[in-house]
């Protein structure tokens, strides 16, 4: 049993409206069936920035590193900060901007390594590295953007921009990478054009005896579809969550879905035909009906663009969302369903009985993808980390009963 987040003293407290369940077998599987498809020398790091796409980075981290992971990947130095001071000691990359003397100072107290994309940010580290009086040189990533034209130096100017970096004091080259565009394509032209550039790029510097350590330039979506891609790492995100990137990558590996999201009924009522239900009246019943209130709303995570398209499922039964989801609260029709009680559990993402809800079916209905889907629940709801297979787990009792 994994511990809650959040302070321990607050748990008596807790709000029994909602909360999401975060599977750690679940997890590992995921780890071990990615393992599975690598090489015995290619590493992998367990990608948590945005709290591991909102299934709590601190937890993630430990159980993928307990799983056969051996780096994180975090996108900002405060999600860095917060992996080093839950005690974490696996090496972390951070992949996102550090624009200020600030920042990198952070990254080195931190025990932090940067992703440099520019020559000023080399010099500016190291300056910073030599005005604390570091021991031992600071591990940096240096980035090409091969064709996503996001971060990155010009791909075609890699020998210089290793060159400039290798002579300054203090910094220690750990490895070159790229980001993939569109990995997740079906089509793979992109990406191998994107593959071709960055291996130019490194027998330019191995002709110039300046190859870094370590190549990576995979995300989930390139690590399932093609193993040339995985060169010394993947860098796995999504995958590790148990969504796959794309359909057509089904077949790869066995991936377990690790977060699922459930609410109580907080209140049932039977309305008359004609009644208007929640903001702006968006549905009015035509037949009687029984309504279920359900404490969970678009602050959650859930999103209000879905509201009178999602379906939901309450004693392994779907049933519709009726009327705009509010922040906090949402409207169930529940009147197909006898016996029904205030306090009974509402799945909105997971399994009950024959059924089960993913990130997936909302990110297809909301017109978006699966990734913004599971960081919607980055903020709110209470946590619980969970070691059970997927079809016990439904039954989780939650503290605070609410009958
Ligand atoms: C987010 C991110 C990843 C992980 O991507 P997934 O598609 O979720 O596996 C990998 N590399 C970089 C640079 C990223 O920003």
């Amino acid at each position: 049993m994994l511990s809650w987040d959040q302070t321990p003293s607050l748990q008596p407290m807790r709000c029994s409206r909602a909360w999401v369940e975060i599977n750690s077998l679940a997890l590992r599987h995921n780890v071990q069936q990615i393992k599975g498809l690598l090489a015995p020398h290619t590493d992998l790091m367990a990608v948590v920035k945005a709290d591991a796409y909102g299934h709590g980075a601190v937890t993630v981290a430990q159980v993928a590193l307990g799983a056969g992971a051996s780096w994180l990947g975090v996108a900002t130095v405060p999600e860095g900060i917060e992996l080093r001071a839950a005690g974490i000691q696996a090496p972390i990359l951070v992949m996102g901007a550090v624009n200020s003397r600030e920042e990198l100072e952070a990254i080195a107290r931190w025990r932090l390594q940067p992703t440099l994309v520019m020559p000023k940010q080399a010099l500016v580290f190291s300056e910073v590295l030599s005005s604390l009086a570091a021991a031992r040189p600071a591990g940096v990533h240096l980035k090409l953007d091969t064709g996503m034209s996001r971060l990155g130096f010009p791909w075609a100017e890699a020998v210089e921009f290793v060159r400039f970096v290798r002579q300054l004091p203090h910094l220690r080259i750990v490895s070159l990478y790229s980001h993939l565009a569109t990995a997740d394509s079906a089509d793979p032209s992109i990406m191998k054009q994107q593959q071709q550039r960055f291996t130019t790029a490194v027998w330019q510097l191995q002709a110039e005896q300046l190859r870094p350590p370590r190549l990576h330039l995979a995300n989930s979506a390139a690590s399932l579809s093609d193993r040339s891609l995985h060169y010394d790492m993947v860098r796995i995100g999504l995958a590790l969550y148990g969504s796959y990137p794309a359909s057509h990558l089904r077949s790869t590996v066995d991936l377990q879905t690790v977060m699922q999201v459930k609410a109580r009924l907080t209140h049932l009522k039977d309305i008359q035909p004609g009644t208007g239900v929640s903001y702006g009246h968006q549905f009015v019943a035509d037949h009687p009906m029984r309504l279920g209130v359900v404490g969970i709303g678009y602050a959650d995570g859930v999103p209000r663009s879905l509201s009178n398209r999602l379906q939901v499922l309450v004693k392994g039964q779907l049933v519709r969302q009726v009327g705009a989801i509010t922040m906090d609260q949402l409207m169930i029709d529940v009147t197909s369903i006898a016996g029904l009680q205030e306090g009974d559990i509402v799945t909105l993402l997971g399994q009950d009985g024959d059924h089960q809800i993913t990130a997936d079916d909302w990110a297809a209905l909301g017109n978006t993808i699966s990734w913004e889907i599971l960081c919607g629940f980055k903020h709110r709801l209470p946590r619980i980390a969970i070691d059970r297979p997927l079809d016990l787990a439904v039954s989780t009792p939650y503290p605070g009963d609410f009958h």
